[in-house]
């Protein structure tokens, strides 16, 4: 028997105009996937405002269930690697795009989506990682991977104060790296002392025209914010560093010369989430399970209803949410 169950749906009238509204479904509604999940929790992240207040085109299909992460219990499997009562988690592959998401009671997935929630966290603790804390773990693991070690100098982290930022902070610190971070809310400072930066800067120091070449200052960093932000880390960045682009909170555009790679042998690593291969995401859940600081990480969750969601998505544009706000489905 069909069952009854809330869920953030954006739809498209057939004059085009697009809305974005709590609704009750059936389970007959849900998309013919393989896996169905009680879904315990999803999260906002930037994106995620883009689509709930229709600020960009992020959904392509219509209905379409909102939220890019999800967490949650199978409560029915058609795939051999997954069966009924495993926790597991969807970051991204196209949720709240093509796929329905993680703002919904009931789920159902693609078993390729689906990674297992490490024995560690539980599902509010993997949704306050979300994507935008699995994003962090692959730009620190970019740092890593580039043999770039706490002895090489200090790591930048930008927009830090939001999700990427916050959990890069936690990650890089617990790691052993000296961090700085840049602010745009000078207010937010001790939190940020509290997630381990060590040296707080205000955004403006990075949101103007850079030189070709500026101080080295760093040795890697995280950028979630873009622009002449990112132009500006390029040219302070010391030699063989490493810039993690992860955003775009500050704009799409990218006013930089190719001095820092031709005369510091500077690389500007892209990150992407969203098709990540599934070796690299489940590399990333491992290290968080074994790097990041519970302790830590709770000082940067807010839990908001799904009734609520709607209402604070502008929030998160506005570049006022601190740290990870996890989507209770439930309330
Ligand atoms: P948040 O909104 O939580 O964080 C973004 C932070 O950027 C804000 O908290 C603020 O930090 C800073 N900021 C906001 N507006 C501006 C501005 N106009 N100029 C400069 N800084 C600004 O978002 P997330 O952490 O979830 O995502 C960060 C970025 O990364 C977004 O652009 C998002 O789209 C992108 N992203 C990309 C992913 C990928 O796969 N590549 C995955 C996840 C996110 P503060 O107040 O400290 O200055």
């Amino acid at each position: 028997m069909a069952e009854n169950f809330r869920a953030i749906v954006a739809e498209k009238s057939d004059n085009g105009e697009i809305t974005v509204g709590l609704k009750e479904l059936t389970t007959n509604d849900l998309p013919k996937e393989k896996v169905k999940i009680k879904v315990d929790y999803s999260t906002l992240n930037y994106k995620d405002g883009l689509a709930l207040t229709n600020s960009a085109p992020i959904v392509q299909k219509f209905p379409m269930v909102c939220g890019i992460d999800l967490a949650g219990t199978v409560v029915e499997s058609l795939s051999n690697n997954f069966s009924v009562g495993d926790r597991v988690l969807v970051n991204g592959f196209g949720l709240s795009e093509r796929h329905w998401g993680g703002y919904s009671e009931l789920q159902r997935v693609n078993p390729d989506f689906l990674v297992k929630i490490p024995e560690s966290f539980s599902s509010l603790q993997a949704m306050a990682i979300g994507t935008a804390g699995y994003t962090a773990m692959l730009a620190v693991n970019a740092i890593r991977d580039k043999n770039i070690s706490p002895e090489s100098g200090i790591v930048l982290v930008t927009g830090a104060a939001g999700g990427v930022g916050s959990v890069g902070i936690m990650l890089l610190s617990k790691l052993g790296y000296q961090v700085a971070a840049s602010t745009g809310r000078a207010s937010l400072a001790d939190y940020l002392r509290e997630l381990g930066a060590t040296e707080i800067l205000g955004r403006d120091e990075f949101a103007r025209k850079a030189k070709p070449l500026e101080k080295e200052n760093w040795a890697a960093c995280i950028d979630s914010v873009g622009s002449t932000t990112l132009a500006t880390v390029l040219a302070q960045t010391r030699y063989d560093g490493l810039v993690a682009a992860c955003g775009l909170a500050g704009g799409t555009d990218l006013p930089a010369t190719v001095i820092p790679f031709l005369l510091r042998n500077v690389t500007l690593q892209g990150i992407d989430s969203v098709m990540a291969p599934m070796g690299a995401r489940e590399r990333a859940w491992r290290d968080l399970a074994t790097i990041l600081d519970k302790e830590a990480l709770e000082k940067a969750i807010s839990v908001v209803p799904l009734d609520k969601t709607i209402e604070i998505a502008r929030e998160i544009l506005d570049g006022n949410i601190r740290g990870r706000t996890v989507i209770d489905v439930n309330a």
